[in-house]
């Protein structure tokens, strides 16, 4: 990966390989602990945070369903991931990924966590595109997991948990020692849930259909996704989708901050639509690139520049 200069850790900006945690970190052995991934985009006018407020509003709500308590505000929280880019600036010369953890770190051994202190890190290095740019112009290969979605009798999948991410990566191994890209998970009783860290859209007959929000994270993406598709006057539907529904639809994408519109051209062996990125795809993506690189002026709010 690319390092940056700095990583911002409980208030400060240290050297990024300074930023390193003890073994015994709470977080390591018991596996409590929330993180976000947001992405900031190198427009014509520098760097701007995709959707800051929203992204570091869900990372406090993950820490709050958890039992985390977070020592720092939601500005504060802001502040530091603005702080961050600033510092690192010279780094960057293209798009950028941030993750700010909120971790359970050294002082109390056993299962009870309200005694080992609350650590909050934020790291942000240049990423491009998740899957590859390939991915994003001609799509990608999917298979249906054997992993089932964590199901939430008793797992939370409303918060962006490092816990829930055990089933996500077993997932995506299966997937990709399979030959395929990625996975698609189903929920307990088989209906889509979400891909290992993507929210999941089809398109039939013209009409934009994606799974309610029941066994998936709030996805900020899917969200931006279905404010641009209303804009377009395309019907969008949140409604259950089975597997069988997704082999003859006319087209298939996943959508996520780092996999962005990611246009899925095969499920399970089978070809959707013509095997290709579909036309409805192809202009919410075009829009939703446009809206990231600050060139869309109804969604100027959406962006946090950092000068
Ligand atoms: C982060 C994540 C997503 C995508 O959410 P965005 O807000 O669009 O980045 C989808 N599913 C899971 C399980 C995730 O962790």
């Amino acid at each position: 990966m690319k390092e940056s200069k700095y990583i911002w850790k409980n208030g400060k900006l240290i050297d990024w390989k300074d930023a390193t945690t003890h073994i015994l970190s709470h977080t390591l052995h018991y596996g409590n602990g929330v993180f976000e991934g947001t992405r900031a985009y190198m427009t014509k006018k520098g760097l701007a945070i995709f959707r800051l407020e929203e992204h570091t509003r869900r990372l406090l709500n993950s820490a709050k369903i958890l039992l985390i308590n977070c020592p720092y505000s939601k500005e504060e929280l802001k502040q530091a991931q603005i702080d961050l880019l600033k510092a690192n600036k010279d780094d960057y010369s293209s798009n950028v990924y941030l993750r700010p953890i909120i971790y359970l770190g050294y002082g109390a051994m056993g299962v009870y966590h309200l005694n080992s202190p609350v650590e909050v890190a934020i790291a942000a290095w240049e990423w491009g595109a998740y899957l590859g740019d390939e991915a994003l112009e001609k799509g990608i290969r999917v298979k249906i997991s054997s992993f089932v979605r964590n199901g939430i009798k008793s797992n939370m999948g409303k918060a962006k948990a490092v816990a829930n991410y055990l089933n996500s990566q077993m997932a995506k191994h299966e997937a990709v020692a399979s030959g395929f890209e990625e996975a698609l998970l189903l929920d307990d009783n088989g209906f889509v849930a979400e891909g290992s860290g993507e929210c999941f859209f089809i398109v039939r007959d013209g009409v934009l259909i994606t799974p309610p929000y029941d066994n998936t994270l709030e996805s900020i993406t899917q969200d931006t996704v279905i404010q641009i598709a209303k804009d377009l006057g395309i019907e969008v539907v949140q409604r259950r989708i089975t597997r069988d529904e997704i082999y003859i639809a006319d087209e298939a994408f996943f959508t996520g901050t780092a996999a962005e519109i990611t246009p899925i051209c095969e499920v399970d062996f089978r070809s959707i639509g013509r095997g290709s990125c579909g036309e409805i795809t192809k202009r919410l993506q075009e829009r939703f690139f446009k809206i990231v690189m600050g060139e869309d002026s109804k969604y100027q709010h959406f962006l946090t520049y950092i000068n």
